[in-house]
C-alpha cells in the first residue's frame, strides 16, 4: 500500500513539472514515505534524516519532507526529532504534495487536492521560502483518478480497500491507516482498464484485509464479486491479491478463485502462530484446527494452489510449546514459502502491554529454527515442479544472476532462465530444470 501511494506522489509530482533525479545529492526535493509495522523502522528512518540533514546543511534550497505511517502516529515526536524538516503528511494527506510544496514555496495560489498543472521552478522559490507544512488528519478518503508513476512495469498495484478493522493485538494499521474503506467497483474496474491498455497483463489487488471487501459500500458486493468483474476485463492475464484474512476467507470466495481463469493459483494467508494460546492473545480470531481446516479445503478445491505465510515468533508469553506447535504446524500444512519475523513491540498496541517477553535470544534461535525447516519444506515443495512447462511472466533482468532474466509463475514461485531483454512484460511458457529453495531455474522460452 505505502509503495502504491510512492506511486501516487511521484505521478502527481510529474504532473506538477517535476522529474526523478537520479541521485539524492541533485534533488531538490527529497521524501521518505514511511511504513510503520515494526519499530525499527523508525530507527532506520532517524537514522536516514540524519544524512538527509547533512545534505541540506550543504544545500540549504533542498525541501525534506516525511510522509506515511510513522508520521501519521507521531506527528510530534516526529517534528521534535527532526525540526528541520519542511512538511509532514500522514497517510491521509500525501495526495496533497504538489499544493503543499506550492506553500512552502511561498506560492499559495491554492488549487484542487491534486494542486493540477502548476510547475514550480524550484531552486528559485525555494529560496523564499520558510513555512513548515503540517498535514496528519484523519480517516480523509484518498480521490480517485490521482496520477501514478508506477515502479512495476509488469504487474501493477490496484488497492480495493484501505485501512482495517481487525485490531490484531501487535498491529497498529488500525491506528495508521484508519478503519476500512472499500473503493467503488466502478473506479477499480476503471483503473484496471486503463492499465490492460497501458499494456499491463497482471494486477495485484491489495488491502489490509481483503477479504472484507465490499462492507459499507452502497452496492452490496464482496470480493469474490469483485473478482468476477475483474476477471472479465479484456486484454488482462492474471489476477493477484494480498492480503487474505482466515477468519473472512469465505467458501464463496475460494469456489470463485478455482472458476475464475485469470486469478493465479496463489493465496497468501497469514498464520502468525500456531499455537491457540498465542492466536488468542494476538486478537487473530481463529483457531490452530480452523486454519487447517481452511487451508484443507482451499487444497481440495484448488489442488495446484501454493500457499504461503506470515509467522511471528518471540511474541509476549510464547513458551516452547507454543513455538512447537507453530513448527508441528508448519510441517503438517507444507507452505511454499513463509515470511517469518522475530515479534518487535510497536508503542501503542496492545501487545506491548502483555508481560513474559520473550528475550531477544531466544526470539532469534526461534526465528533461525523455523527459517531453516520451512527452507527444507519449500525445496520439497518446489522439486516436484522439475520437468513441468509453467507459464511464466517476466519480471525483469534476475536480481541474482545479472546475465539472465526472472519472471513468476501462476503459483508465485520465481523462475530464472536465460532470455532476451525484449521479453520483459512477456508471458512464456518454461520448462523447469532446477528446483532451489529461492528460486526455480527454467529454459526453453515459447511466448504464449
Ligand atoms: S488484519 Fe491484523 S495484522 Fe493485518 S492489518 Fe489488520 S490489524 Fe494489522
Amino acid at each position: 500500500m505505502n509503495e502504491y501511494d510512492s506511486e501516487i506522489m511521484a505521478g502527481l509530482l510529474k504532473d506538477s513539472g517535476y522529474h526523478l533525479a537520479d541521485e539524492m545529492e541533485v534533488a531538490d526535493v527529497i521524501l521518505l514515505n514511511t511504513c510503520y509495522v515494526r519499530e525499527k523502522v523508525k530507527h532506520k528512518v532517524y537514522s536516514k534524516l540524519g544524512e538527509l540533514k547533512k545534505l541540506k546543511e550543504k544545500k540549504p534550497g533542498l525541501i525534506l519532507g516525511l510522509c506515511g505511517c510513522l508520521v501519521q502516529k507521531e506527528p510530534k515526536e516526529t517534528l521534535r526529532q527532526a525540526p528541520y524538516l519542511d512538511f509532514i503528511l500522514g497517510t491521509s494527506n500525501f495526495f496533497e504534495l504538489p499544493q503543499v510544496l506550492r506553500e512552502i514555496c511561498g506560492d499559495n495560489r491554492g488549487g484542487g487536492e491534486r494542486g493540477d498543472q502548476v510547475a514550480v521552478p524550484f531552486m528559485a522559490q525555494a529560496r523564499k521560502r520558510r513555512t513548515q507544512v503540517v498535514r496528519v488528519e484523519e480517516g480523509r478518503a484518498v480521490p480517485e483518478n490521482l496520477p501514478k508513476l508506477r515502479k512495476r512495469k509488469f504487474g501493477a498495484f490496484v488497492p480495493v480497500i484501505r485501512g482495517c478493522d481487525n485490531f490484531c493485538s501487535y498491529c497498529n494499521v488500525p491506528y495508521v491507516r484508519g478503519r476500512e474503506k472499500s473503493r467503488s467497483p466502478k473506479d477499480i474496474l476503471k483503473e484496471i482498464e486503463g492499465l490492460t491498455h497501458q499494456g499491463y497483463k497482471e494486477v495485484i489487488l491489495l488491502g489490509q484485509n481483503v477479504n472484507s471487501y465490499g462492507r459499507g459500500l452502497e452496492k452490496k458486493i464482496d470480493f469474490a464479486d469483485l473478482l468476477g468483474l475483474v476477471n472479465q476485463i479484456e486484454g488482462l492475464s492474471r489476477i493477484r491479491f494480498t492480503t487474505s484474512h482466515p477468519k473472512d476467507l469465505s467458501d464463496k470466495l475460494i469456489k470463485r478463485m478455482a472458476e475464475l481463469d485469470k486469478v493465479c493459483e496463489h493465496l497468501h494467508l497469514p498464520i502468525q502462530s500456531g499455537s491457540n494460546r498465542i492466536l488468542s492473545r494476538m486478537n487473530r480470531g481463529y483457531t490452530r484446527e480452523e486454519y487447517k481446516c481452511l487451508v484443507d479445503k482451499v487444497h481440495q478445491i484448488i489442488p495446484q494452489i501454493s500457499f504461503t505465510t506470515d509467522i511471528i515468533v518471540g511474541f509476549p508469553g510464547e513458551t516452547e510449546k507454543d513455538f512447537e506447535d507453530t513448527l508441528d504446524l508448519v510441517k503438517e500444512i507444507g507452505f511454499d514459502g513463509a515470511f517469518t519475523f522475530c515479534y518487535s513491540p510497536l508503542a501503542g498496541t496492545k501487545a506491548t502491554e502483555f508481560k513474559k517477553r520473550v528475550s531477544q535470544e531466544v526470539s532469534k534461535e526461534r526465528l533461525r529454527k523455523l527459517i531453516e525447516v520451512q527452507q527444507g519444506i519449500t525445496l520439497e515443495r518446489n522439486k516436484p515442479l522439475i520437468g513441468q512447462n509453467l507459464e511464466v511472466l517476466v519480471e525483469g533482468i534476475s536480481k541474482k544472476s545479472p546475465y539472465e532474466l526472472e519472471g513468476r509463475t501462476r503459483g508465485n514461485k520465481i523462475v530464472i532462465f536465460k532470455g532476451k531483454e525484449n521479453l520483459i512484460g512477456e508471458l512464456i511458457s518454461l520448462r523447469i530444470t532446477e528446483a532451489g529453495c529461492w528460486a526455480l531455474r527454467g529454459e526453453g522460452e515459447l511466448t504464449i
